[in-house]
């Protein structure tokens, strides 16, 4: 009977993984995407146990939860309780496509404080009906025989007693294994990522849509209350962030100049104008006189705009009133 592993990309659940390929179980992988687009070394660390891997989106559903975690987030901006019970709940889906008989995880007990006390799993396998259902090799012989151990479909005794928060014997283990490299502990999520927390604290404060959550990863982002501005940091950002914005606001980049492209996720603010022209004299060092040549992204389309600036005593010329909004 094949398992089925979630593969975050980090070294937890790809010692997991390695575990039972040992005792020759056949394993999927699954990695569920964020909507935040997490950086992750799932494809390298599935060809590095050499199992397919299948991608699927957590999708709107883990917005929902982001906004209205049921059971609450733990010590950042992660609700990591109902993102568990809702990966479960996507896994059980590929586990009928895919006629997997058990989930596989790398969920080490008493590691993060939130969602690995033994309690939390049991009610996250509850909650997501896979109770007696998932293996999770680097803590089994501590936990409850689950079903696939009880069939002999895997062996306990081949299994880990691993608990708490110390990384040591996730390291000695892969180099025992011998991985040609070792992943980040925890699979990049960047909901633990504490300088990511104001962004998402207006995302949720000002219920933003799923479709700008892309958006959250690149730039420098402005408040200004509801309007919402972001900065490209460098060129590469400026790229990735142009990328983007056809499917969830607008854009204007210098043209003939030097500056960072100026972006306006949905809904779209009034004074586009003003804002941007003003974005563009305290970010910039030689700026052109009036009208400002810009390249405005929108969707399909890209067109040319000549824009006007703000008068010199203008607030969104003022880099204290940038500054007082930053958000990171
Ligand atoms: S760390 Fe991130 S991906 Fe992992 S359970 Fe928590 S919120 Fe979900």
């Amino acid at each position: 009977m094949k398992g089925l592993l979630l593969l975050s990309g980090g070294l937890d659940s790809s010692l997991a993984g390695k575990l039972l390929l040992e005792q020759g179980v056949e394993l999927v992988a699954l990695h569920l995407e964020s909507p935040f687009g997490c950086d992750t070394s799932a494809d390298d660390m599935a060809r590095e146990l050499r199992i397919p891997l299948i991608r699927r989106p957590k999708g709107d559903r883990f917005i929902e939860i982001l906004k209205h975690p049921a059971h609450g987030y733990g010590s950042v901006k992660n609700p990591c309780v109902d993102c568990r019970i809702l990966m479960f709940t996507l896994g059980r889906e590929v586990m009928q496509e895919t006629g997997a008989g058990f989930l596989v995880t790398g969920e080490v007990v008493g590691q993060r404080p939130l969602s690995q006390k033994k309690q939390a799993m049991t009610l996250i396998d509850r909650e997501a009906g896979m109770e007696g259902q998932v293996v999770r090799p680097l803590s089994a012989r501590i936990l409850p025989e689950t079903h696939p151990e009880k069939r002999g479909w895997v062996d306990r005794k081949r299994l880990m007693s691993l608990s708490g928060r110390s990384r040591k014997p996730q390291l000695a283990l892969a180099r025992t294994f011998g991985f040609s490299r070792v992943p980040s502990p925890a699979g990049g999520c960047l909901l633990t990522d504490d300088n990511f927390r104001e962004r998402l604290d207006d995302f949720v404060r000002f219920d933003e849509a799923p479709a700008v959550a892309p958006l959250l990863r690149f730039g420098r982002h402005y408040r200004f209350d509801d309007t919402w501005v972001v900065v490209g940091r460098d060129v590469a950002d400026n790229a990735r962030l142009d990328a983007l914005i056809p499917d969830c606001g607008m854009g204007f980049h210098p043209s003939g100049f030097n500056g960072p492209g100026v972006f306006f996720p949905d809904p779209l603010p009034p004074n586009m104008e003003e804002i941007a022209t003003g974005a563009l004299h305290v970010f910039t060092k030689d700026i052109p006189e009036d009208p400002l040549p810009l390249d405005a992204v929108h969707g399909e389309e890209r067109y040319r705009v000549f824009f006007s600036s703000p008068g010199e005593d203008s607030p969104w010329r003022d880099p204290a009133h940038w500054r007082a909004h930053w958000r990171h």
